[in-house]
């Protein structure tokens, strides 16, 4: 594994893990990765998450997220349709539960981009799944990503950048940490711990 790693995947070289998990804090470069790493190998399967955040420009009901409002999040949870769910930043993220597990059921890998909540969420209910951190280069950097992003508010870049500081102290519970510097040799190494490739 290249200098970008630390930590060890859990799962033995010959093995295919079948479900990934990627979490870091916001801002980190998650969907950049797994945008980089699905348009060379679009046969990765990554699950969509409903939420009640508003959509951003250019994000896609279906594609990027289910959008939904709170009674619909809640009619989802009341029904056990999420296979896990959090509030994360004021709003409501969860992943949606039968269509993971018929991925998973086919034998097909399948990634998760959720935040620590329901990175820990997954690993009491499917403790076989792969954690996987994506931290920033530094602190500073991850400031200049989630702000230069420009899709939030001050308020809401508080906000986050609080709950990174949580994530970033839960780094060692995850089997293994990837540091974003180039997204490049980030989805390259994901799709090596899939063993996509
Ligand atoms: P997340 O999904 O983790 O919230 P994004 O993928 O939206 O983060 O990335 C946040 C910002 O950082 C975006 O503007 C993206 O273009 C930029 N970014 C992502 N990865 C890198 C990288 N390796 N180097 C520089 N900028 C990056
Ligand atoms: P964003 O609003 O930037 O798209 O996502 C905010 C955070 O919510 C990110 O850490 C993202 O990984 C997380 N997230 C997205 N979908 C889910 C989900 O289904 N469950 C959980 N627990 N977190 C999610």
């Amino acid at each position: 594994m290249a200098a970008t790693s630390r930590g060890t995947s859990p799962v033995p070289p010959d093995v295919r893990p079948r479900l990934t998990v990627l979490s870091g804090p916001s801002g980190v470069g998650k969907s950049t990765v797994v945008a980089h790493m699905r348009k060379a190998h679009p046969e990765v399967w990554l699950s969509v998450s409903a939420t009640t955040r508003r959509p951003r420009p250019g994000e896609q009901h279906g594609v990027h997220y289910f959008f939904v409002d709170h009674d619909e999040f809640d009619k989802l949870v009341a029904n056990g349709e999420l296979l896990e769910w959090a509030e994360f930043a004021g709003n409501h993220y969860g992943t949606p539960r039968k269509a993971v597990l018929d991925r998973l059921e086919a034998g097909e890998p399948v990634l998760l981009e959720i935040d620590l909540q329901g990175a820990r969420l997954v690993r009491q209910s499917m403790p076989e799944a792969q954690l996987v951190f994506l931290a920033p280069p530094s602190w500073d950097e991850l400031v200049r990503r989630l702000t230069g992003r420009g899709t939030e508010s001050p308020e809401v870049i508080e906000r986050r950048l609080a709950a990174a500081t949580i994530e970033l102290a839960a780094e060692s519970e995850f089997d293994i940490t990837l540091v974003n510097t180039s997204v490049e040799d980030v989805a390259r190494e994901l799709l090596a711990l899939m063993r996509v490739v």
